[in-house]
């Protein structure tokens, strides 16, 4: 057995109950159901879930699971999309949902200091309400935690201009998986003092401490944000428009795509009629100074309607942008329940491959017989494209897609996750992007943090004995 580890005795869950402060333990069986899942479908039952009051109550929880060998497993709110907060090995789910302070609003440094459990929405409108920008929207961000996204360095549509939620850790405090707490980082906007374990525990899901705070450096909020939406009769007048954007000097704060397929189970959500039969939509915002950005938009339709747009829907008003982003929101939501296999990949391609990438979804379609839905961030080439068969049976042909569908990612120069990350979901296809050698190292470091193994086992590497440095 590759993880020995041992089951949760009646005594066992009696020391973790006796350890932590009364009411964190979830015991009713409802509410136990809650975390064998997440958003990626699969599902792992855990022997025990925990929601800790403090950041002693988690250390206690770990300084056990290192004494009584069982495994832990971070969650915050389960919408990830890789099965990375699942007990795949049972033992104790812990969820950060309780640490849900704000501890810090500093306008003057422009900072914010949040507990891990803060929904990520809460985030942005905390920093809104000491006038300040927290720019990451990954859009499910009113149910996912900031701790979450810290863990998967969750990305969104305004990643095109503002970048991942990486970009806005400035520093962070964690339980590392032998008990003792650790503060990395700065409340700076600059620090180079030794290793970045910063961003060594960003993106590592789980898997090397449980992040309990993160400092986070805010910006001033734009004064003002428009935008559109526009429809053409195939993806190629769409993507084409999208590089010419992108090399136009002008810089989005977001440009989302949906594909025929997606716009099929949306279409009376529309406000137009759809042009041919394979047609496809971009959501365009621009932030900015109001002028400046109205002179901008004005530009970037011109621009669309040279490529071919059939219609243009501005939206210049907080109501028309919300009616957009529910279309845009619908999609993953109506695809999630549309079929009973469904896969959902995020592979990141150069913009200038996105159009290559989605022309070959009609051959892996017809080869596996599943259906392929794309859609996603276009302006910076993370396509979401969610693998789907009504039969369970089908699941094997839908494996098969992706792995086609991730090695022509990875041809194109492109990766396998552009933001949902590895977790369970994609540990396997990990050898097709990283060398044995990345691999090696990155297995040495998870061995630094955790030499008994006990932080969220099965997760990020393959299952097979540990590759050798080459
Ligand atoms: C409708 C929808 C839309 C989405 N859109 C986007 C999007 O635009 N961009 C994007 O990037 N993602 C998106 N996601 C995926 C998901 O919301 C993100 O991955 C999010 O960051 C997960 O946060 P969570 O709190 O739900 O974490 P969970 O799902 O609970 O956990 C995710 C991973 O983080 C680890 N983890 C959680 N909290 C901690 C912690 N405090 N310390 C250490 N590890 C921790 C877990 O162990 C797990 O490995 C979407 C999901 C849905 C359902």
């Amino acid at each position: 057995m590759p993880y020995p580890f041992s089951p949760l005795t009646s005594a066992i869950k009696d020391k973790i109950t006796a350890a932590v402060t009364p009411g964190s333990v979830i015991t009713e069986n409802h509410a136990l159901k809650i975390y064998t899942g997440d958003a990626s479908k699969l599902h792992c039952t855990p022997e025990m879930v925990i929601c800790p009051h403090s950041v002693a109550d988690v250390q206690r929880v770990i300084q056990l699971a290192n004494s009584y060998n069982f495994p832990v497993t971070p969650r915050g709110a389960g919408s990830g999309l890789a099965g990375g907060c699942l007990a795949d090995h049972a033992g104790v789910v812990l969820s950060t949902e309780r640490l849900t302070e704000i501890p810090v609003i500093d306008p003057v440094n422009g900072i914010i200091k949040v507990q891990a459990g803060v929904i990520s929405q809460d985030v942005k409108s905390a920093a809104e309400a000491g006038g300040l920008y927290y720019p990451p929207d990954p859009a499910g961000m009113d149910l996912s935690t900031i701790g979450g996204n810290a863990a998967t360095d969750a990305g969104g549509p305004a990643c095109v201009k503002y970048g991942t939620t990486r970009d806005y850790i400035l520093g962070l405090e964690a339980v590392l998986p032998n008990g003792k707490c650790i503060a990395t980082g700065v409340q700076t906007r600059k620090g180079v003092v030794g290793y970045d374990l910063t961003n060594l525990l960003v993106g590592s899901e789980g898997t090397l401490g449980i992040i309990t705070s993160l400092w986070l450096r805010l910006i001033p909020k734009p004064p003002a944000i428009i935008g559109l939406m526009c429809v053409f009769s195939d993806m190629a007048s769409a993507m084409n428009s999208v590089t010419a954007i992108m090399a136009s000097g002008h810089l989005p704060c977001a440009i989302e795509f949906l594909d025929h397929k997606c716009i099929s189970l949306i279409g009376e959500m529309l406000p137009f009629a759809l042009p041919g039969t394979t047609p496809s939509i971009l959501i365009i915002e621009l932030d900015g100074p109001e002028n400046q950005i109205k002179q901008e938009l004005s530009t970037i339709e011109q621009l669309l309607q040279r490529q071919g747009a059939a219609a243009i829907i501005p939206a210049t008003n907080q109501q028309q942008r919300q009616e957009i982003w529910n279309v845009r929101r619908q999609v993953s939501l109506r695809i999630h329940d549309y079929a009973n296999v469904y896969i959902p990949e995020d592979v990141a391609v150069p913009i200038s491959a996105i159009a290559q990438l989605i022309d070959a979804l009609p051959v892996y379609e017809k080869k596996y017989s599943v259906e392929i839905f794309a859609f996603g961030h276009a302006g910076d080439g993370n396509i979401h494209l969610s693998v789907t068969a009504k039969d369970s049976d089908n699941r094997d042909n839908a494996e098969s897609a992706v792995k086609d569908l991730l090695a022509l990612s990875l041809k194109l120069n492109g990766t396998i996750s552009g933001e949902h990350g590895i977790g369970l979901a994609k540990k396997r296809y990990l050898p097709m992007e990283l060398s044995p050698t990345s691999i090696a190292l990155q297995q040495s470091i998870k061995k630094l943090f955790d030499a008994n193994n006990i932080l969220n086992p099965g997760k990020v590497f393959p299952d097979q004995p540990e590759t050798t440095t080459t």
